[in-house]
């Protein structure tokens, strides 16, 4: 997994260049409607002098979560913090970090559904009265302590609304899904990133890098910077769409976007199990990789692409899936994709 090219997971690579993050509301291209209500809030909290409301965040890796969050805090002019559901281990690691918040801070918690329970719990009235209850000593000695908190704002951010307890959903105060970018948006950010990157590079060049980033800003950063690469090597002054193409099919990233783990993917159910339906336990033995990760990497954007759909029996193969393997479709397959057309589980 880690060697992969495509993933939306955050690499080092990635973290080294913030250079491409942009800083003001009015430079994030895309997601106008999660823009525009935020600019509501935003002002709206800003203009009574208050905190903003929480905010979540959900939707598939690298899509701007972690840029909205800190747009946020600079928007309301206010410190930002941030930290992972998975590295707060114990009550008190979460009742340090919001102690130490100052009124109207940011606080932001990536990953908030691995949040482990004990520490959900103090979360609670930390987010809705501003107030911590901690448990100070053990057995007979132990007394309950009462905190006030500043009034702070948090941004959850996570890659699996599905996971989030009811509780902690319902005390977000502000629910904001993003979805995976269009072409033309993409266009804007590889055109903005090539700005900013001083790469020269046409239109079609530009386009040809959008097309194949799966949807993800983060993926077309990544590729803008290969490509770069792969020019500079080449003595190419300006990056058309040949040599843009060229350098995306070195790296293994096909028209569509796909790579060769979306693609092993696909095959894996086209091949070794007729098309479909699978259940995803046996897909991810099959390829060797984890459940969590098919699920929250690999499968949303192919599956809002149409190449597969998920089933209460299990994932199918759409014919376009075949068609883009170049696999002819098999005979019962339309019998089996009728029957289970429109049945959608699980939500991402
Ligand atoms: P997430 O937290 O959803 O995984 P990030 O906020 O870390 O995603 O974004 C990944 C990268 O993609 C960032 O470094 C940023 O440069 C870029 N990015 C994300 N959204 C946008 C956008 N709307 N416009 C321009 N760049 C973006």
């Amino acid at each position: 997994m880690n060697a992969r090219l495509m993933d939306r997971g955050e690499r080092d690579e990635d973290k080294g260049d913030t250079t491409l993050r942009p800083l003001k509301l009015e430079d994030f291209v895309g997601q106008s409607r999660a823009k525009a209500n935020l600019r509501v809030f935003i002002e709206a909290a800003r203009s009574r002098g208050e905190a903003l409301d929480h905010v979540l965040f959900a939707g598939p890796p690298g899509l701007g979560k972690t840029t909205l969050a800190q747009i946020v805090a600079r928007e309301l002019g206010v410190n930002f913090r941030a930290t992972s559901g998975p590295v707060i281990a114990k009550a008190g690691d979460l009742a340090a970090l919001l102690t130490n918040l100052e009124d109207r801070d940011v606080l932001f918690i990536d990953e908030i559904h691995r949040l482990n329970p004990a520490v959900e719990e103090i979360l609670y009235p930390a987010m809705e009265d501003f107030q911590l209850d901690l448990i100070i000593g053990e057995g007979p000695a132990a007394r309950s302590v009462r905190i006030d908190l500043a009034r702070f704002t948090l941004v959850g951010a996570t890659t699996r609304s599905g996971l989030l307890t009811t509780p902690l959903r319902d005390r977000f105060g502000i629910p904001i899904r993003l979805d995976f970018y269009t072409e033309d948006e993409l266009l804007g950010i590889v055109r903005r990133g090539a700005g900013v990157l001083g790469v020269a590079m046409s239109d079609s060049g530009a386009r040809e890098i959008a097309r194949r980033s799966r949807g993800t800003p983060r993926i077309a950063g990544r590729l803008l910077r290969r490509v770069r690469d792969f020019a500079n090597v080449a003595g190419i002054e300006r990056i058309d769409a040949k040599a843009a193409d060229e350098a995306l099919q070195m790296l293994e990233v096909d028209k569509r976007g796909l790579d060769m783990l979306d693609r092993r993917y696909l095959e894996c159910i086209a091949i070794n199990f007729g098309g479909g339906p699978v259940g995803i336990e046996t897909v991810a033995a099959s390829l060797s990789e984890p459940r969590d990760a098919i699920e929250e990497i690999i499968e949303p954007f192919l599956i809002q692409q149409g190449f597969v759909n998920r089933t209460p029996r299990g994932r199918v193969l759409t014919q376009q899936a075949f068609a883009h393997l170049g696999l002819a479709v098999p005979g019962r397959f339309s019998t089996v994709q009728s029957e289970l057309f429109g049945d959608e589980d699980e939500p991402i």
